[in-house]
C-alpha cells in the first residue's frame, strides 16, 4: 500500500522511493510525501529524477485508490528515484490555505457560524472560499481584509492533531464544510488544525506553522453565487 507522508513529516521536501507502477508519463511511489491535493488544494508539485533523466511531477490523480504522480512528458520511469518538492509552490498553497483558515474563522466568529460550501486554492497565488451568507452585505465581507491581516501578522501559532471521527461530529463548529468532512485517515481519525486563539478545525492540507509565515493577503472580489452564497477571492498581496 502506498504510504503518503507529508502529514507526518510536514518539511521534509525530498526523499528516495521506488517505482511500483508505471505507464508513460505517470508513476505510482512506494512512498512519497507529496500533498495529493483535494478539498479545493491543488497538489504539490515536484523534479522526479531517475536512472536516465529527470522529469517534472505537475499533479497526483487519485485512481482506484492509488495516487499516480502525472509527469510532463510520456516517458516510463522505473526502478529508483529521488524527488524533490517543489517548495516555494508548496510555500504558496501553504500560505495561503492557512489564510483561508483565519478567513474561514473571521467569518465564522461575525457572520454566525457560517458554513463553508466551496473553497479552491490555486497554484498562482489566489484562493476562493464560498460562504453560505444569504443576508450578509458584501463591503462587510470586504471590511475583514485588516483584522485578516492583523492576524496574519500576529505569528500565532498553528498546529495538527488528531481526534476520533465521532470526536469530531460531536464537536459544535469543528467540520466546517457544508459540503463535505476530510476523509479519515486509515485508523479512522480525524485530522485537526488549530491556529491559536482562533480556529479550530478538520482539514488534510498543507498549513504553515505560525501565520506570520503568510505575506499580506488582500480580498480581491467579493461576489454573489446564487442566492445563498457569497464567493470572497484572496490573493497573497505579493503575487496579484
Ligand atoms: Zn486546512
Amino acid at each position: 500500500m502506498t504510504i503518503y507522508g507529508y502529514h507526518e513529516y510536514p518539511n521534509v521536501l525530498e526523499f528516495d522511493t521506488e517505482v511500483v507502477d508505471s505507464r508513460p508519463g505517470a508513476v505510482l511511489l512506494a512512498r512519497s510525501l507529496l500533498h495529493p491535493g483535494g478539498g479545493g488544494q491543488v497538489s504539490d508539485r515536484a523534479q522526479i529524477t531517475f536512472g536516465s533523466g529527470v522529469a517534472a511531477i505537475v499533479d497526483v490523480s487519485l485512481e482506484s485508490g492509488r495516487y499516480w504522480h502525472v509527469l510532463d512528458s510520456a516517458v516510463e520511469v522505473s526502478g529508483s528515484v529521488h524527488v524533490a518538492i517543489d517548495a516555494a509552490h508548496r510555500l504558496r498553497v501553504a500560505q495561503l490555505h492557512t489564510d483561508t483558515h483565519i478567513l474561514n474563522a473571521l467569518v465564522f466568529r461575525h457572520f454566525d457560524g457560517a458554513l463553508v460550501t466551496g473553497a479552491q486554492i490555486a497554484a498562482d497565488g489566489t484562493a476562493r472560499m464560498d460562504f453560505d451568507l444569504p443576508e450578509v452585505d458584501n463591503d462587510a465581507l470586504r471590511r475583514l481584509e485588516p483584522e485578516l491581516n492583523e492576524a496574519i501578522r500576529a505569528a500565532l501559532p498553528v498546529r495538527a492533531s488528531y481526534v476520533t471521527s465521532v470526536e469530531a461530529s460531536a464537536t459544535p463548529g469543528l467540520i466546517r464544510s457544508a459540503a463535505v468532512a476530510p476523509p479519515p485517515t486509515s485508523d479512522g481519525r480525524i485530522r485537526i488544525i488549530e491556529i491559536e486563539g482562533l480556529d479550530r478545525q478538520a482539514c488534510g492540507g498543507t498549513h504553515l506553522s505560525n501565520t506570520a509565515e503568510s505575506g499580506p493577503v488582500r480580498i480581491v472580489k467579493v461576489e454573489n453565487k446564487g442566492r445563498h452564497n457569497r464567493r470572497i477571492r484572496l490573493a497573497l498581496a505579493n503575487q496579484a
